[in-house]
C-alpha cells in the first residue's frame, strides 16, 4: 500500500515557512508500518490541488492532503478534492453547531465564511478538531483513502496522532530501519565500498548521508505482510551484518548519541581521562569533550598552547626541536603529548599543531594538522594529515577526525563482531 502526503500552501513553496507538517507525519506513519512513497506540496491555487490530487489517483492509495481547511476563500483543498472526485460537498448542520461551540469558547467570532468548514465531500467521515475551527475527514473512493487535515501544527500533530490511534487500519505492513554512523571515511569511498559487495536488493535499499565529517549509512526494507515478512526480515539482517562487517572499524554508534557523546559515555565508564595540548584546534577538542553533559569526570584539564613560548614553557618542549624540526611537525606533536602527560597523567593525553589557514606561518601547507595520541604515556598514534576546506572546517574537521580515531581505536572493530 503506497502513500502519499500533499502539503498545501503558498508560504511552504516561497520558502516563507518550514513544512513540518509532511515530516512529522512521514515518520508517524513509517513507524506505524505504511510506506511513504511520495510528498507533494502546492499552491494555495484550486487547479494546482486538483492536478496534484488527480496525480495521486494514479499512483497512490493512501492519500493525505495537509491544509486549507480553515474558512476563507485562499482554503479550498475540499472543493478540489470534491471537484477532482466529482462528488458533491454537502453541509453538515452538527458540526456547524460545533463549529460555532468552539469559536465561542475561545472568544472568536465567527463569521459566514466558517460555514464554509462544515461542508465535506459527501461520504466522508468527519475527524474533530479540538485545538481550532477545521475538522478533518476521511473519505473512502474506490480503493484508495483520503485524509484532509488542518495546515497549522498545534492542530494538525495532535489530529495525526489520533488518526494513527483511531481511524488508520494498523497495517500488515513493517519497515525495518537501521541507521549506522560512520567516521574517519569519505561518502562516496563508502558507497563505493558496499555497491562493489552488491549488497542492496530488490528487497532491501541503502542511502548514505554526508554529515559534518561523519557518514550515515540507511538501510531500509519493507514489508507487506505475513507473506513476505520472513523473507524481508532475513534480507534486511543480512545486509546489515554484511554492513556492519564491512565498516566494522568506522562505525561508532546508530546516532542516537553522537560521536562526542559516545566517547564521553565509553571513557567514564571505563574511569578514563583525557585532555588536550592543543595548538592548531584551539581548545575545539576541549569544548567537543565539555559540551557533554557529565564530562567533569572524564576531563580534568587542559591547555591551549599556541604560542612556541606556551609549548615549550608548559609542555617542556625543546626549542631545538622547534628550530629542527619547524613548530608544525610531528616531533613538536609527540613532545607537546609526553610533556601533557607529565603534568596531567590523563590516560589520554593528545597534542594537535598544525597549519589552519588561510594564511601560513611556516612553509607547511594549510590545512596540515601533526597530532600525537597517547594512551596511559606511551604513544600509540601520530599522524600527520591534510584537511580540506576554510580555517573553521579544517579545524572542526581535524578535531572530529582525532577524536574518532581514539574511539574507533578503542572499540577495535567492535561493531562488527556483534
Ligand atoms: P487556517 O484556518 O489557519 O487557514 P488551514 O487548515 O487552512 O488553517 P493552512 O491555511 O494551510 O491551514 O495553514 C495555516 C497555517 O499553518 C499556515 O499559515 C502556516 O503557518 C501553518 N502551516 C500550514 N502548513 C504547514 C506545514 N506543512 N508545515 C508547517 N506549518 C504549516
Ligand atoms: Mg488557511
Amino acid at each position: 500500500m503506497i502513500s502519499e502526503i500533499i502539503t498545501i500552501g503558498t508560504e511552504i513553496l516561497i520558502g516563507s515557512i518550514l513544512n513540518t507538517n509532511g515530516p512529522y507525519l512521514s515518520r508517524k506513519l513509517t513507524d506505524f508500518g505504511y510506506d511513504v512513497f511520495y510528498h507533494a506540496s502546492v499552491r494555495d491555487r484550486y487547479e494546482d490541488i486538483r492536478d496534484a490530487i488527480e496525480t495521486a489517483l494514479t499512483r497512490s492509495d493512501l492519500i493525505f492532503l495537509c491544509g486549507g481547511l480553515g474558512p476563507t476563500q485562499d482554503d479550498m483543498t475540499k472543493q478540489a478534492l470534491a471537484h477532482a472526485l466529482n462528488i458533491d460537498l454537502y453541509f453538515d448542520e452538527e458540526e456547524w453547531r460545533n463549529i460555532r461551540d468552539i469559536a465561542m469558547a475561545h472568544a472568536r467570532t465567527i463569521t459566514d465564511n466558517n460555514k464554509r468548514q462544515a461542508e465535506f465531500p459527501k461520504g466522508a467521515v468527519v475527524i474533530p478538531n479540538d485545538k481550532g475551527t477545521a475538522p478533518g475527514c476521511k473519505l473512502n473512493y474506490g480503493e484508495k483513502v483520503f485524509y484532509l487535515l488542518p495546515g497549522p501544527p498545534r492542530e494538525f500533530e495532535p489530529m495525526v496522532d489520533l488518526i494513527i490511534d483511531r481511524y488508520l487500519e494498523k497495517t500488515t505492513g513493517e519497515n525495518f530501519i537501521e541507521s549506522l554512523r560512520l567516521v574517519n571515511i569519505g561518502e562516496s569511498n563508502c558507497e563505493d565500498i558496499f555497491r562493489k559487495e552488491k549488497i542492496e536488493n530488490d528487497i532491501v535499499q541503502i542511502n548514505t548521508f554526508a554529515k559534518t565529517g561523519e557518514v550515515e549509512i540507511k538501510i531500509m526494507a519493507h514489508s507487506e505482510g505475513e507473506e513476505d515478512y520472513e523473507e524481508t526480515k532475513r534480507a534486511f539482517d543480512e545486509a546489515v551484518e554484511k554492513v556492519k562487517s564491512l565498516f566494522a572499524y568506522h562505525i561508532y554508534g546508530n546516532g542516537e548519541k553522537n560521536l562526542f557523546e559516545t566517547l564521553v559515555q565509553y571513557l567514564a565508564s571505563r574511569n578514563m581521562t583525557i585532555s588536550f595540548a592543543e595548538s592548531v584546534t584551539g581548545g575545539l577538542l576541549a569544548h567537543m569533550i565539555t559540551s557533554v553533559p557529565g564530562s567533569a569526570d572524564v576531563i580534568k584539564e587542559s591547555y591551549i598552547t599556541y604560542s612556541d613560548q606556551a609549548k615549550i614553557a608548559l609542555l617542556d618542549v625543546s626549542a631545538d626541536t622547534i628550530l629542527d624540526k619547524g613548530v608544525v611537525s610531528s616531533e613538536v606533536a609527540a613532545e607537546m603529548s609526553r610533556g601533557l602527560y607529565a603534568r596531567t597523567k590523563a590516560t589520554f593525553c593528545i597534542s594537535t599543531t598544525g597549519e589552519a589557514g588561510p594564511d601560513t606561518a611556516t612553509d607547511r601547507e594549510a590545512g596540515t594538522v601533526c597530532y600525537s595520541i597517547r594512551k596511559n604515556g606511551r604513544e600509540v598514534d601520530a599522524e600527520e594529515k591534510i584537511f580540506r576546506g576554510d580555517r573553521n572546517t579544517i579545524q572542526f574537521r581535524s578535531a572530529k577526525n582525532i577524536l574518532a580515531t581514539v574511539l574507533l581505536q578503542e572499540l577495535g572493530g567492535e561493531y562488527g563482531r556483534e
